[in-house]
């Protein structure tokens, strides 16, 4: 028996004292990590992003980690959870921020990681099973003909599994908006924590139900994602003398629908004075955009730049082993790109209103001048261009962080808050889906699924 101290919102339903001997005996052959240094390194993720959830998190660790080696054992796993009441969360690259894959009532986690591969592909499709990496998914898709639509930059070190339940879009969202547009998850198939776990396939809108929902609605097994013809990428750097040019060059390549491209992300300075091995490609004082464009149409991307700005970097895209792609500059990598030498920052996660999408980024960048460093990405959503952002913020004191965010709000720029664990907290809606949360008492009844994360749960059973 093990007793841990665990944040408050993970100790209100779920047993503090979990019965492990019972566990192993229920588990079987099922390979387990009982090693603490180990189960305490890998009850970690990318939580300390955010100063506030470093100090709350800090102390949080699983009692066991499970790896299953197949769906079966994922079966086994989850029947026994359900039997004992021990909580269960899943765990796969580890890259989540807001300490998604944190197990703050301890317990179990899951490492997802051996259930990968491939389960069979078509043009246009591919099913691989949860834990596949995915740089390994997108290189075998790629043999193909075809790549993966989207994908975070932590492509090299996360999952498919994790990517749909714990992200949000990325490198190809400029294309195709994001993971909850309709088409973008295509179907799910999950494990239920009960004591006789049922297998469910997900198609459609039903998939939505396991997206973003931090592993509360179900265990992951396979994914059916859609893939896109793959192109020659060309990765990009234009230096502007300003924010605001990179910012107008971006804009007119999203609207240029004929131009196919996968990334633009207009980045301020300082911001790329932290970009060590691209310094020749970031002149002091310039704001760069980022892009991705598929070879064929680097002459219509530079028609459209129109003399604006210096091409500082033009090279086709690599992320083979020892290769650091450009996208690893992008997305929430821009903030660690930072973190390696300064931990004093942190960040925010933003959408910003797409009928007055200039005049809000420009509002903002003068409101918090030199306190909150604009970085965007350009995003489809719902049919429009729009920009996402993950801004680094010079952090001072939880209060003004929190100031930050409200007058972003009262903005109308919706927040994704980065520094709560729940996922209503994390959502710019600051409330769980209500699909999701109806979904859970049918999968989790008990609540035992990555406890403390949809914290407006109250378990039926
Ligand atoms: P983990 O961190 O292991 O898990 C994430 C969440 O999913 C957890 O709640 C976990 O319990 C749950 N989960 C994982 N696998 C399963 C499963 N099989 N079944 C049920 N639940 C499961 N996110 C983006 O959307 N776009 C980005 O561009 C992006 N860039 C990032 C850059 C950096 C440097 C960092 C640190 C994070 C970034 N993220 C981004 C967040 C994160 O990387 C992505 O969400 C990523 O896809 C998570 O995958 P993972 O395999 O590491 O999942």
């Amino acid at each position: 028996m093990t007793l841990h101290q665990t944040p408050a919102a993970a100790r209100s339903h779920v047993p503090q004292s979990h019965d492990i001997p019972a566990l192993l005996a229920l588990l079987g052959d099922v390979p387990v990590i009982t090693e603490p240094v180990v189960v305490r390194r890998r009850s970690r993720d990318f939580f300390w992003y955010s100063p506030i959830l470093a100090e709350e998190l800090k102390d949080v660790r699983a009692d066991i980690i499970v790896q299953p080696r197949d769906e079966a054992d994922v079966i086994r796993t989850a029947s026994a959870c359900a039997r004992l009441r021990i909580p269960l969360t899943v765990r796969a690259g580890g890259t989540g921020n807001y300490g998604q894959a944190m197990p703050l009532a301890g317990g179990v986690l899951l490492d997802i990681n051996a259930l990968s591969g491939i389960v069979w592909q078509k043009p246009g499709v591919a099913r691989a099973r949860a834990g596949t990496n995915l740089l390994a998914l997108d290189q075998e898709v790629r043999a193909g003909g075809y790549e993966l639509r989207m994908h975070p930059s932590t492509k090299r070190t996360a999952t498919i599994g994790g990517f749909v339940a714990g992200g949000s879009g990325g490198v190809g969202s400029v294309a195709y908006g994001g993971l909850r547009e309709p088409g973008n998850i295509l179907a799910a198939r999950i494990v239920t924590v009960e004591e006789e776990p049922r297998v469910l396939e997900l198609r459609q809108d039903a998939a939505q139900k396991v997206n973003r929902a931090y592993g509360t609605t179900g265990i992951i097994t396979e994914l059916e994602m859609p893939t896109a013809p793959a192109w020659p990428w060309i990765d990009v750097i234009v230096a502007f003398d300003t924010f605001e040019e990179a910012f107008a060059a971006g804009r007119d390549v999203a609207h240029a629908d004929g131009v196919v491209k996968k990334l633009l992300s207009p980045i301020a300075w300082p911001i790329p004075s932290k970009f060590g091995a691209l310094k020749r490609a970031c002149p002091e004082g310039q704001a760069i955009l980022i892009a991705m464009i598929a070879e064929p149409f680097l002459e219509s991307f530079r028609a459209i730049l129109a003399g604006r700005g210096t091409i500082t970097l033009e090279a086709p895209s690599e992320e083979g082993p020892g290769q650091v792609p450009l996208y690893e500059y992008t997305w929430n990598h821009t903030t660690l790109q930072w973190l390696k030498t300064d931990r004093s920052v942190t960040y925010l996660q933003l959408l910003y209103p797409h009928d007055r999408l200039e005049e809000s980024v420009m509002q903002m960048k003068a409101l918090f001048e030199g306190e909150v460093l604009p970085h965007l990405e350009f995003i489809r959503f719902a049919g429009r261009i729009t920009c996402s952002a993950l801004p680094i913020v010079r952090y001072t004191t939880p209060e003004r962080l929190n100031a930050i965010i409200a007058e972003h709000e009262s903005h109308g720029v919706m927040v994704a808050n980065p520094h709560v664990v729940s996922l209503e907290g994390g959502s710019r809606h600051k409330r769980a889906d209500a699909d999701q949360s109806g979904f859970k008492a049918e999968v989790d009844p008990m609540g035992l699924l990555n406890p403390g994360k949809m914290a407006s749960y109250v378990p039926v059973r």
